[in-house]
């Protein structure tokens, strides 16, 4: 029978059952709202810890915390880490045999359940609803909250049914949850789900542990190796690519280089995709090679980069998947490479869709702010937190234009040129091309054109073709220049006037170079500092790799890379020890304690160090 049924006090939840020391950042204030019945909107960004927000009140409350999430492949995993540690979790979905559901269900009327994680759409048919009015939930956590939000990426019509929940259950506590923090959306969560009354808790969106990098786009692939190569040998990460094929052909190339890497895109194989998804979660190093279909939710707490190899939709989209890395607090990268041709391409995408004309608007702004983001000579996080409304004071000494500054320049002059450049062209013509004329190039199409009697041809030679390319990328991104939706080539706005006529300065950002020399592979970051850490670590992993096959989980379902390295660290070689590392509770402590526990004091004897003091000495 449980451990559940007497627990009041959420510290002790917290201390006995995750085996934390403390609380984090609002936490604490969330549950205590929670447990007395109060409604909660709450924006934490991924790896700020939700889910504890919901854990515990469902613990606490009788009755069973009904979590919904859309998530479905990942509920299984969920319940399982929660069985780790002793809680009466189960879900309902249709991966489900009915046999299952039924057993499931009687468990749910009979009070067995602390936490079910349930489809949206299984919630709101009759047969779950009845089954509510007889077992009095104890909670209603609404998990990615921003799957109601029409004009987001995510968007679940189901969600939308969500508020009907309020309606038929008005004195249960509800907690809408969500990481994407942008004020429209926000707006949304709040009027569709019926949140006005609640209490909402933001949290400071920064993901400190993160360094972004974003670079020039010259030979992606060579980037990308040059980047895994130098920065993550033997790390786990995500790739993101824009299409399907894309996704197959960059994991063949990683392949080929002796990487462990998998496709994962929505039009493969349903049991294949599963399987991939399924040895990223368990295994170590593996790198998937994902569109955007991949991620949302996947909560594997070493990931260790995030590469965007293509531009993703708008900062919000951005923020969100290069913050699925990292979660474990640890150091972290966000690597994206960016040229002219994604920003043709998007800009296409975007006039080309039938969206009506207040989605393409809302599209288009999106867009322009990732594309200020990437050109940016500022701090990027400052860009990105101020994007979220939140005011980041200093640069963030992080980020690529913190590390290395970036310089720019007055590009008024070489803006006019490449704008009559388009002009002089007829308006007929992508950048390459443009280049070449203002390089007075010896392409054999220009005297084809007859442009090279042209004003505009070689009377751009201060730049090498390179450099125009840039400019050319840049007044684009600042809609100096639009994109023809069906040929690519670049067209004068009416924001063109301004700088064509002398009116109007433009700034542009000089690219830094490429680093030439090979940069020495880095040593693989260690999690613990000493060589002795370092080999009871890897040891203690051996022993989490083997219990994780036996139980048939992740291995960080077991303990976390963190916990273990404590363990290296610490060397806790008795129980009383044991329970302090993090991440011991109660139930690991009984479960795994003996068998660590023997296995550090065999470290301990074997390299002549007994326990703390002496390491500590
Ligand atoms: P989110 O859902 O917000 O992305 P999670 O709930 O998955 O984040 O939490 C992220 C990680 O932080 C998890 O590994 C979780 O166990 C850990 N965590 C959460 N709260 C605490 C805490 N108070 N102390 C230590 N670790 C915590
Ligand atoms: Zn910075």
């Amino acid at each position: 029978m449980a451990i559940m049924e007497y627990y009041l006090d959420p510290y002790i939840v917290l201390n006995e059952v995750f085996g934390y020391a403390d609380f984090r950042g609002d936490q604490s204030n969330i549950i205590s709202h929670i447990v007395s019945g109060g409604d909660a909107f709450v924006l934490m960004p991924t790896g700020g810890g939700k889910s504890l927000c919901y854990q515990i009140p469902a613990i606490i409350r009788s009755g069973v915390g009904i979590v919904i999430s859309p998530l479905i492949a990942l509920m299984h995993d969920q319940v399982r880490a929660l069985h780790q540690l002793g809680v009466r979790a189960a879900f309902l979905n249709s991966t489900l045999s009915f046999e299952d559901a039924m057993y499931v269900e009687k468990q749910m009327l009979n009070n067995e359940l602390d936490l079910i994680y349930i489809a949206p759409e299984r919630l709101l048919n009759e047969r779950t609803l009845r089954l509510l009015d007889k077992c009095s939930p104890a909670l209603f956590a609404i998990d990615e909250a921003h799957c109601v939000s029409q004009w987001g990426h995510d968007f679940r019509e189901e969600y939308l049914k969500l508020s009907t929940l309020h309606e038929r259950y008005p004195t249960i506590p509800r907690i809408a949850l969500t990481a994407t923090a942008d004020s429209t959306t926000r707006k949304e969560i709040v009027e569709r789900l019926n949140l006005s009354n609640a209490r909402t808790f933001i949290a400071g969106f920064d993901r400190p542990n993160i360094q972004y990098h974003i670079v020039c786009k010259k030979n992606s692939l060579q980037q990308l190796l040059k980047f895994l190569e130098t920065e993550h040998p033997d790390d786990s990460g995500i790739v993101y690519c824009l299409s399907r094929k894309k996704t197959e052909k960059v994991a063949q190339f990683l392949v080929e280089h002796g990487m462990n890497a998998l496709p994962y895109h929505a039009g493969m194989d349903a049991q294949e995709r599963k399987c991939n998804q399924e040895k990223f979660l368990r295994e170590e190093s593996v790198i998937i090679v994902a569109t955007i279909a991949f991620g949302m939710g996947i909560d594997k707490p070493n990931v260790r980069f995030v590469v965007h190899l293509d531009l993703p939709k708008s900062i919000e989209a951005y923020y969100q998947e290069t913050g699925r890395s990292g979660r474990d607090g640890l150091p972290a990268n966000a690597f994206m490479t960016y040229g002219l041709s994604d920003v043709v391409m998007l800009k296409q995408f975007i006039e080309q869709s039938d969206a009506d004309e207040q989605h393409k608007f809302i599209k288009r702004t999106k867009l322009n702010a990732l594309l200020g983001l990437c050109e940016t000579t500022a701090c990027r996080r400052k860009v990105m937190l101020s994007y979220f409304g939140e005011d980041l004071p200093d640069r963030c000494g992080n980020c690529d234009t913190c590390l290395k500054p970036v310089e720019d320049w007055d590009g008024t002059l070489a803006a006019k040129k490449a704008l009559f450049c388009v002009y002089q062209t007829e308006q007929r013509f992508g950048a390459v091309y443009l280049a070449d004329v203002l390089t007075g190039s010896t392409n054999k199409r220009i005297g084809q054109f007859g442009h090279d009697n042209l004003k505009a041809f070689g009377g751009g030679k201060e730049l090498r073709a390179e450099e125009w390319l840039s400019v050319f990328r840049q007044i684009v991104a600042m809609g100096l220049l639009s994109v023809d939706i069906e040929y690519g080539s670049l067209k004068l706005t009416a924001a063109s006037r301004n700088v064509m006529k002398g009116k109007q300065e433009v700034r542009l950002r000089k690219d830094p170079k490429p680093e030439k020399q090979k940069r020495q592979k880095k040593q693989k970051k260690k999690i613990t500092g000493s060589v002795q850490g370092g080999l009871l670590f890897e040891k203690l992993r051996e022993i989490r790799l083997g219990l994780a096959k036996e139980a048939d989980v992740p291995a960080f379902v077991i303990f976390h890379d963190s916990s273990l390295g404590e363990m290296a660290e610490i060397c806790p070689i008795t129980t009383e020890e044991f329970a302090g590392i993090t991440g011991v509770g109660k139930r690991k402590l009984e479960k795994y304690g003996k068998i660590f526990i023997k296995a550090i004091r065999q470290f301990c004897r074997e390299n002549k160090t007994s326990g703390i003091k002496a390491v500590h000495a």
